[in-house]
């Protein structure tokens, strides 16, 4: 049976990543230290023989015990409300968190992949972004702490790659959604749903003219899976190429939740990227991968979620206002 170690484990990607290797039939040993996980996405794991739980900081030296087949690094916070919040704690996962997994890999001869991030490219210049593009990154705004941990680590993953030949592999993830996102981690699709559901207007920052493009989590863990399976080194972007503005999107959720909420129109945060999509001709020629779910069944399956939720738990959610902040 091969081991593989995930970490990040308790997050939204880390536990549906859990879930796909539990039913390939591999052991699955997760790691978190739940500054923004949470155990709920992963309890209905517990009670399997194959599956082990290790409450750990992978800023610290990380030991697990035997023989281990493959890493798969995904413990970092991930919005930009974290990155606010835990500056130092993105850094440090980024920069030293990779560097122990990549050590750990190494001495396990583990095949590793790292979670990248379309935030390389920083606000892109070049659209649709191609992984040839080099980026356009702030390194000391509000997002820097989160970009430049993660070219750092796309760095640190190629010079193990080619300096102690370890197998390494680069996922650059587009914004990805669906259920267990963290309704309070200020992103987009957590946001407008819990306003949705709380009967709040729909904030949108800016005029919403900007641009994302969303992946359903299904496909990005295709898409993951498919690159770890695969022998390419090199940085894939996996994401959804259909491309929409936030004004849109706002009028989308507004229908898709049958609410009768207004739009209402906050200041944009610094660096906020004005356009995002990934060019996945590489993946699709690699991998044989493309996206198969629609943005309207994909987010009709995550307001299912959401839904589900105590009012308790929509009432805990916090409202991301960057005004303030941003000034200093
Ligand atoms: N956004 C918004 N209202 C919100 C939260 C986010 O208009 O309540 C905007 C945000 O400014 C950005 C886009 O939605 O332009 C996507 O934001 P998210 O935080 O989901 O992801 P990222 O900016 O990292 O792509």
């Amino acid at each position: 049976m091969k081991k593989i170690l995930i970490t990040g484990a308790a997050g939204f990607l880390g536990s549906h990543l859990c879930d796909r290797f539990i039913k390939e039939g591999y052991h699955v040993i997760a790691m978190d230290n739940l500054i923004t996980g949470d155990l709920k996405n992963i309890e209905h794991l517990f009670q399997l023989e194959h599956f082990e739980y290790y409450h750990h900081d992978v800023t610290k030296f990380v030991h697990v015990p035997g023989d281990l087949d493959y890493i798969l690094h995904f413990a970092s916070p991930a919005s930009p409300i974290d990155y606010l919040k835990i500056p130092i704690q993105t850094l440090k996962v980024g920069a030293m968190g990779t560097h122990n997994l990549l050590g750990l890999a190494k001495e396990k001869n583990a095949r590793i992949l790292i979670a990248s991030t379309s935030e390389v490219y920083g606000d892109p210049l070049v659209h649709p972004q191609t992984e040839e593009y080099y980026g356009n990154v702030n390194t000391i705004g509000p997002r820097g702490v989160y970009d430049e941990a993660k070219r750092f680590q796309e760095s640190i993953t190629m010079a193990y790659h080619r300096f102690h030949g370890i197998e390494t592999r680069i996922v650059r993830i587009f914004n990805t959604y669906g259920p267990r996102m963290r309704l309070n981690d200020g992103r987009v699709i957590p946001a407008f749903m819990g306003q949705a559901l709380r009967g709040e207007d729909l904030t949108i920052f800016g005029d919403g003219s900007q641009t994302r493009s969303f992946c359903y989590v299904d496909d990005q863990v295709e898409g993951i899976y498919r690159l770890l399976m695969s022998d390419y080194t090199l940085p894939v972007n996996i994401g959804n190429p259909h491309e929409i503005t936030i004004k849109d999107f706002a009028e989308e959720i507004i229908k898709l939740t049958g609410t009768d909420q207004k739009v209402i129109y906050k200041p944009l945060p610094k660096d906020d990227p004005m356009q995002r999509k990934p060019d996945i001709a590489k993946a699709k020629e690699i991998l044989g991968w493309e996206p198969k779910v629609g943005r309207e069944e994909g987010m009709r399956a995550t307001f299912a979620y959401f839904k589900t939720l105590s009012k308790a738990e929509l009432e805990k959610t916090e409202h991301r206002d960057f005004s303030k902040r941003n000034k200093k």
